[in-house]
Order: C-alpha cells, then structure tokens, then sequence
C-alpha cells in the first residue's frame, strides 16, 4: 500500500479530449440556461497574455514553486541544469533500472532520453504500446474526432479535467520507474498538470513505484487558473498535430501491466530542468518560452517531420530550434521559410526568423564547409554546368555520378534534374523570333 497521504503531495490533474461539457452546454440550449461562451481569438488572446506574464515572472516563479514544494514532507525536489546532470540524478536515486516508461513529451524524449542511453538506462515510450489493444477507428475516429470543430463554440471546455490523482486511494504500486514530463505546473500550490491523448499518463502516475516528474523552466505557471488555461490550449491548438504520430512501435512495446505489485513505499521525485531555458531570457531567442508545446507548428510544416535529426524524437520546429540552441543538432537548413508555422502558433512565436538566425549565427561561429558554400550558390552551379553542357548533362546520368551526389548535397538519385543549355532563353527567342 503507498504510504504517502493525500496532503503529504500536491495533486496532479490530468485533462483529456472529452464531449461531456459539450452536452452539456447543448442541454443549456434547450433549458434555455445562457452559458459564457469564448471565440477562438478569445482563448488566443487570453492564452498570450498569460504567457507573456509567465515569461517576465519565470524566476519568481521557480522560487514560489520550489517553496511550495518544500511544505511536502514526502516529495524529494531536485534542480537540474541540464539533460547530462538530470539523468545522472536519476541514475543515483535508482541505479539502472530495468523498467522505465516516458511519456511523448518533448523534454523526455528530445533532451533526457539520449543522456539516459548514455548511462545505460533503457526505455520505453509506454504511449506507442497503447495502440496495440484497441481499435483505432473506435479510440480516435469516433471518440477523439467527434470533438466539436475548432472554430465551434466553447472551445476550452472541449478538453476537460479528466482525473484528479489521489495518491492516498490507489492501490499497490509495480516494479518500475516513470519519467514524465510535466505540461503545466501551478507556483502558488505545487500541483501538476498534463494532458493526455490515451491512458498512458494516468497509469504511470498510478502504478509506477517511482516517478519523476520534469518540469521544465516555462511551464511554471502563476497559479492552478494559468495551469488549466495552458494545458486545455495545448490540446484545442494541438488537436491535429496527434495524428502526427497515431502509429504502433514494435520497439516501444512494453507490458508494464504484467509487472508485480510491490508494497514498496512510492517514490515521488520533482526535478526543475533549466536545460538553457533561463539564459533564452537575456536572447533574442526569449520568444520560445511562450510555447505551450501544442505543436500546431509540427502539423503544418512541409518538411520538417521528414528531416533524419527528427527521428526518434517529438517534432515541431520550435523543437528542433530548441534542440540546436542546447547543441544537440545542427542548424535547420532545410526550412523553406514558408510562414505556415508562425501563423498556427496560438502565442505568435516567429519561429521562422529564429530558425535563420541560428542559422547565420552557427555559420558565422563554425564557418561553412566547401560543400555549404556551393549550395548557397546555385547561380555558380548552374553557370558551371552550362559552360560544360551538354557534357555536364551526360555526366549527371552515370549513376555513380547520382550516386555521389545523394551522399553530399542529399539529391535523391531519381529526382529529375533540370538540364543545362548554353543557349540562353533570349537567344533560343530571338532566334525563333527570325528563323
Ligand atoms: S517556415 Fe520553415 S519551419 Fe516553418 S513551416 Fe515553413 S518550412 Fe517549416
Ligand atoms: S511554437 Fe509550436 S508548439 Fe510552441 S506554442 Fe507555437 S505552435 Fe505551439
């Protein structure tokens, strides 16, 4: 049995799709009852100022929520700077443990599970196994997508609380460790805050005999209103971006649900994770810690998701900007600077202009290579290949030649090139002009 009592934590509050507010307000209409209801611009507006008052008080914040933390006699409350000191944390308190499940939040899965498979700690992304017993067209097509469209009416009651876990009242915990990372967390009371898609969540905090909650800088929230405002916003701004990864992992599977009971006392960790978030303050890059990761950026860009840095890991723009400024991966070359990122973000981050400045800046400190050089400069490419045409031409067809060239510039060796002429567009005109 856990030993913890319900005062000795704070509560943890879990949100999921839901159409029980929407009937609901669809019975007020016929009791003839008025309801508040709020527009799409609304919850924008709302969210943004909340965010931008978060973002000028993050250090207070951090405080307020560490004091608050101290009153529970049972929580163990650790800081960490970074991925690299957090999983070492982790591995003094729990050794190499066998089991260990993550939630598909980007701070676990992104920054904390490579440092973890560095340590030599395994684990799995128990929201993957989730899809393995149910029927996707029952759990998403007709529960999730029969949610009220995005532009209907009372938008922020779509996502409802869910669950309120009591650690007092579940019963026995198993065998395991779970790392989760926290959406949202409330300074005034210590009470945590996520929102989940499947069960996976709810289980872990549940059942696992150790967790560790993450909470990153920026989702330290004034009070449990801001908490709830933010959780219920990534869901409504991120409601299509889940199909993103609506897909079974054989290697995430894992039945955490045949593992034993133990009577062993649940082990409650809360670990406040910097990772370069406090130093974004005094950047030009300070814009990303409004970002509620609701990843409406991820579903709209073109080509991001396809990007081998990608793999493995939870995608959006925003995330992998995130990534490069803590130098885990290189600068994204490949956006096309299309916008379309910037228009869905609900806190107006202009992740475009972020993402080339980190570029300009990473080639100004590291240099670029020969290679960078000549693809930045495809006026000189294509003034080569026309003074060789139409031998230039012929070349391009061996397909050693294609073959080299999907190695370096990453040109697939069945794309169609475009052919170089000697003949300009005006002389091949003037000529037909005459002739
Ligand atoms: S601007 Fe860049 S990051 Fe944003 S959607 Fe377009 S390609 Fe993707
Ligand atoms: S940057 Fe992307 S994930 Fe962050 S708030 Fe904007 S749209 Fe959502």
């Amino acid at each position: 049995m856990f030993m913890i009592v319900n005062t000795s934590v704070p509560k943890v509050f879990v949100f999921e799709p839901s159409s029980d507010e929407k009937r609901k307000n669809v019975a007020s209409i016929y009791g003839r009852k008025k309801i508040a209801t709020k527009t799409l611009d609304q919850i924008k507006e709302e969210l943004k100022e909340i965010r931008l008052k978060n973002r000028e008080t993050i250090e207070t914040n951090t405080e307020r929520f560490r004091n608050t933390l101290e009153k529970y006699p049972h929580l163990k409350i650790h800081f960490a700077p970074d991925a690299k000191s957090l999983s070492e944390i982790i591995k003094r308190v729990t050794g190499i443990p066998k089991f260990v499940s993550l939630n598909k939040s980007n701070v676990v899965i992104n920054e904390i599970r490579p440092y973890l498979k560095k340590l030599g700690i395994n684990s799995y992304i128990r929201y993957f196994s989730e899809f393995e017993d149910l029927s996707l067209e029952k759990k998403f097509l007709v529960d999730y997508w029969m949610l009220p469209g995005l532009h209907a009416k009372n938008l922020l009651e779509t996502f409802d609380l869910k669950e309120t876990i009591d650690f007092s009242k579940n019963g026995r915990s198993r065998t395991y460790v779970s790392i989760l990372g926290v959406n949202a967390a409330s300074a005034e009371t210590g009470n945590l805050y996520f929102l989940q898609h499947m069960s996976n969540i709810s289980k872990d905090i549940k059942e696992a005999n150790t967790i560790f909650f993450i909470v990153p800088l920026e989702k330290i929230v004034k009070d449990d209103y801001s908490a709830k405002v933010h959780v219920r916003s990534m869901g409504i701004f991120g409601l299509e971006s889940v199909i993103l990864d609506l897909k079974p992992k054989k290697e995430e599977e894992f039945d955490f649900e045949g593992l034993p009971f133990t009577d062993k006392e649940k082990e409650i960790h809360i670990v406040i994770f910097d990772n370069l978030r406090k130093s974004l303050l005094s950047s030009h890059y300070t814009d990303l810690l409004l970002c509620i990761d609701c990843r409406a950026c991820a579903r709209q860009c073109p080509v991001g998701q396809h990007l081998p840095d990608m793999k493995d890991k939870v995608y959006s723009p925003k995330n992998l900007l995130l990534l490069h400024l803590q130098g885990a991966i290189k600068p994204f070359e490949l956006c096309l600077h299309c916008g379309r990122c910037e228009v869905e973000c609900p806190v107006g981050i202009q992740i475009p202009e972020l993402l080339w400045k980190a570029q300009v800046e990473y080639y100004q400190r590291k240099g670029r290579s020969i290679l960078k050089k000549m693809l930045d400069n495809p006026e000189l490419l294509a003034k080569i290949g026309v003074y060789f045409a139409p031998f230039s031409n012929w070349v391009m067809k061996f397909p050693l030649v294609r073959a080299i060239m999907k190695v370096f510039p990453g040109i697939h060796n069945r794309a169609k090139l475009p052919s170089f002429s000697q003949q300009t567009f005006r002389e091949w005109y003037e000529k037909r002009k005459h002739g």
